[in-house]
């Protein structure tokens, strides 16, 4: 690892951050070890003792993550909801979050649930509304501002930096849900945020074969304590085997996310206009409303994610995606073959996703192939 400042980010990552010098392996060893042993003299012979706290699998994607990331320190978590919610866990009973109404739903549905229990506040602001942010902050009570961009799954924009100065005006922590862009397209901390979050189920893994989450902090602090203590008191950890190809998968982070972003521009592009559809939700498009801000905190594409609204509501969106042959119905993102979902069906009848509106998360297929799909599964209806 010595050397490995030497390299650019995307060859530190084809290496999986492993140092194959110490023990000549050339990909990581697998450490399933629930407990570790002491010497003579009762010393622990390599630090951590028990993988509740820790296990040396998590070593050097931790590393590579907070690397990549540009921060501190980073953390593995069972699921993405697991970190989130040790964040959150991390807060004093009378603190404020704030957090936009347009996010990954499940955690939405879990603020809600789970501040009024206990005895946190919640403020949710219109990520559309320039001025709602401004209006929710409230100075010395406000602890946590979260938020996620571009914003599943209508793709909303959120200027990092923006929402970093005002949560450090308000006293407040900025955590930015980074799952779509990943640190290939977009570094929050470089923006000013304080902790980067991941559901590293989807494009940090990438394979479709792991849950996992991640945190990575600017500031190795007494919060981020907090949250490590969360973690190991609440069992809230990956097992070895899921960090281990978790590790693998993010070997070729790089090549994924670009051809992804490649294929998924090129998908917008031509579908912007189409006859059958209302609207083509993606950063990348200059059409979009956040694409300046966009174009500002992404570097190198606009990310895998984009939404289309079909002409003719709920009924119709639903007969495109029944018509689809190659992308695959079904759940999460950020994998190598690309999904499709009708949002609006899984969130019931209380989400605020168009009932117009399929998710396509864009896989690294041949772009044509993809197009020729959605044209004949538009054309069929
Ligand atoms: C999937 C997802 C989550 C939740 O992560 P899990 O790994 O499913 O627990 C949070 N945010 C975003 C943007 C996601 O896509």
């Amino acid at each position: 690892m010595s050397e490995n400042g030497r390299w650019r980010p995307a060859t530190r990552t084809a290496h999986g951050g492993h140092d194959s010098s110490t023990h000549g392996d050339v990909v990581p060893p697998l450490r399933p070890a629930t407990s570790f042993a002491r010497d003579a003299a009762y010393k622990l012979i390599a630090p951590g003792s028990y993988s509740r706290d820790d296990n040396p699998t998590y070593t050097e994607p931790e590393a590579l993550l907070a690397d990549l990331e540009g921060g501190a320190a980073a953390m593995l978590f069972a699921s993405g909801m697991a970190a989130a919610t040790a964040v959150v866990m991390a807060l004093q009973p009378g603190d404020r979050i704030a957090a936009p109404t347009i996010m990954y739903w499940g955690l939405r549905d879990w603020l809600i649930e789970f501040c009024g229990q206990w005895g946190l506040g919640l403020d949710l602001f219109d990520v559309t509304d320039p001025a709602a942010l401004g209006g929710v902050l409230q100075p010395g009570k406000t602890k946590l501002l979260w938020i996620e961009t571009p914003a599943n799954p209508t793709w909303d924009v959120m200027d990092i930096a923006a929402c970093a100065a005002a949560a450090k005006a308000a006293g407040a922590r900025l955590a930015v849900d980074s799952t779509v862009p990943t640190p290939v397209l977009t570094r929050p901390i470089e923006h000013g945020a304080d902790i980067v979050f991941h559901s590293a189920t989807k494009y940090l893994n990438g394979h479709g074969d792991v849950v996992a989450g991640a945190l990575v902090t600017a500031q190795a602090d007494d919060f981020w304590g907090k949250i490590r203590s969360v973690r190991t008191h609440g069992g809230a950890v990956l097992g070895p085997f899921e960090a281990w190809l978790l590790q693998r998968g993010m070997r070729t982070l790089f090549i994924r996310v670009a051809r992804a972003s490649a294929n998924a521009l090129a998908i917008a592009r031509h579908f912007e206009g189409h006859p059958k559809l209302t609207a083509v939700l993606y950063a990348g498009l200059e059409s979009h409303p956040g694409h300046a801000i966009a174009a500002r905190q992404m570097r190198g594409g606009f990310g895998g994610m984009l939404s289309l609204r079909v002409a003719g509501g709920a009924e119709q969106a639903l007969a495109v995606a029944a018509g689809l042959r190659l992308i695959v119905r079904a759940t999460s993102l950020g994998g190598v073959e690309s999904l499709v979902e009708h949002r609006a069906s899984i969130e019931g009848p209380d989400s605020p996703v168009p009932p117009d509106l399929l998710r396509l998360s864009i896989g690294i297929e041949e772009p044509e192939d993809l197009i020729a799909d959605l044209e004949q599964a538009l054309g069929a209806t």
